[in-house]
């Protein structure tokens, strides 16, 4: 690949008032103790796109531990490659260490599934990953995710002509795209995923490797495909993402059960891009009920008689959901929401209200059957029945979010500040 220098903007024009002042902190700390810092990635093309970016990632000459021993509020984090997070009071921000690609290696994402933070390589191997920037620069993904972004100078290092294609609202590898591809599938899967984001279009050379690559998947962990499916799902463009994902084939490689007719799978996707546009929990695991819904009802109806009705239902629940997450991992809190709100649309069906709206997942199954609604698969009278069945339960002055009281009931634990999804996990703000 190329090794001329990279264009220099002097005063690039960024919009300074949403640049993180702990980031440009994070970069004039480690400048006054000698090293080469940047910021870079996502949020040096947001800023020039005039988005707000999500988070700020620096990238440094120093190691791993010289950024540690430069902090005191950092500390060290992933698998294959450690980086450090220094935390501040709100946010914290990713700092990396120049590396170089390594066309053996995939890019285990910035941060593990699992939160391991072992290494799985041992400290030698992990140092001959280390490079120079202009090393760092090439073995990106994408032109527009290759700028560094110097806030003390307010220069602009562009490697790859990601400019350029900022302005063309172009999505396009650097380098050939079938080897970027190949060497790391899921880049598959982050090109739809910014092309939805930031409504671009594909270079030509790359949207043509896709298809044929997409196959490439399946070698890719179940666990990383779990994040990847967060990323593009989770962010408030899910439909955008699902209209491209069609377009490669990429639905059926994904999830193996999953027919072709997915109108219930669109409106819930459709649901969680409204539901964070209002700034409302979400789920992923009401994205995968979805999605295994008409797979699951195929197998119940085929299995269950009158007398064995739930059991089967149960079993098939649970085979449908330990196929679908050989591809694409389901953690064990997620299963239990699907089967909870799988199991509650019979109740549902039957009106029967009594313990039902006090039931800790009356609101998602709820919510499931007015999406099965809208595409026609269940009554519309039977949502305003339930609908009804919420507002007299409020009017009696006992609110339809109330945890069940049968139990003493517990404390509240304290929550933090940042929003949670229904599950419980923390979900971070676009
Ligand atoms: P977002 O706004 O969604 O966070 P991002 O571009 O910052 O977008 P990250 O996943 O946070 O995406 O990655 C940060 C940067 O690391 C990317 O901009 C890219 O330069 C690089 N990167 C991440 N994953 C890969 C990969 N699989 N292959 C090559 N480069 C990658
Ligand atoms: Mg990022």
């Amino acid at each position: 690949m190329s090794e001329a220098p990279p264009l220099q903007t002097v005063n690039p024009q960024l919009d300074q008032s949403v640049l993180s002042a702990n980031a440009v902190t994070v970069v004039k700390a480690l400048r006054e103790a000698g090293f080469d810092a940047y910021l870079v990635g996502g949020c040096v093309r947001d800023l020039l796109l005039g988005r707000t970016p999500k988070d700020f990632d620096v990238a440094t000459d120093a190691t791993p531990e010289e950024v540690k021993a430069a902090f005191s509020r950092a500390r060290l984090v992933g698998r294959r490659f450690r980086i450090a997070h220094v935390q501040f009071r709100r946010e914290y921000i990713e700092v990396s260490t120049f590396r170089r690609g390594n066309p053996e290696e995939t890019d285990e994402g910035e941060a593990g599934f699992d939160g391991n933070d072992r290494s799985v390589d041992g400290v030698i191997l992990r140092d001959n990953l280390y490079g120079t920037r202009d090393e760092d620069a090439l073995r990106r993904d994408f032109t527009v995710n290759a700028l560094y972004y110097d806030p003390i100078d307010d220069v602009l290092l562009d490697y790859s002509n990601g400019l350029r294609d900022i302005s063309d609202r172009t999505l396009r590898t650097i380098g050939d795209p079938m080897t970027r591809f190949r060497e790391d599938p899921v880049r598959i899967l982050r090109a739809v995923r910014f092309a939805a984001k930031l409504d671009f279009r594909f270079h030509a050379d790359t949207e043509r490797a896709i298809a044929p690559l997409a196959e490439l998947l399946t070698a890719i962990s179940p666990s990383r495909l779990f994040d990847e499916f967060n990323k593009l799902f989770m962010r408030g463009h899910a439909v955008a993402a699902w209209e491209l994902m069609h377009r490669f084939g990429l639905p059926e490689i994904l999830f193996p059960l999953f027919e072709n007719e997915d109108s219930i799978v669109r409106a819930a996707l459709q649901s969680t891009d409204e539901r964070i546009r209002e700034d409302k929990p979400v789920t992923s695991a009401f994205l995968f009920a979805a999605m295994c819904w008409p797979e699951f009802q195929r197998r119940s109806a085929l299995s269950a008689t009158a007398r064995n009705a739930a059991d089967e239902r149960l079993k098939a629940a649970h085979a449908v959901i330990g196929e679908q997450a050989l591809t694409v991992a389901i953690p064990r809190r997620l299963t239990f929401f699907i089967r909870d709100v799988w199991r509650l649309q019979t109740r549902l069906e039957r009106k029967t209200a009594r313990g039902m709206l006090d039931h800790p997942r009356f609101r998602a199954a709820y919510d499931f059957l007015a999406i099965r609604a809208k595409v026609g698969e269940a009554d519309p009278d039977l949502v305003q029945w339930w609908t009804d069945a919420q507002t007299e339960r409020g009017a009696e002055g006992d609110s339809p979010t109330t945890q069940p009281r049968t139990q003493p009931r517990r404390r509240r634990r304290r929550r933090s500040r940042g929003r949670r999804a229904a599950d419980g996990r923390q979900v971070r703000p676009q």
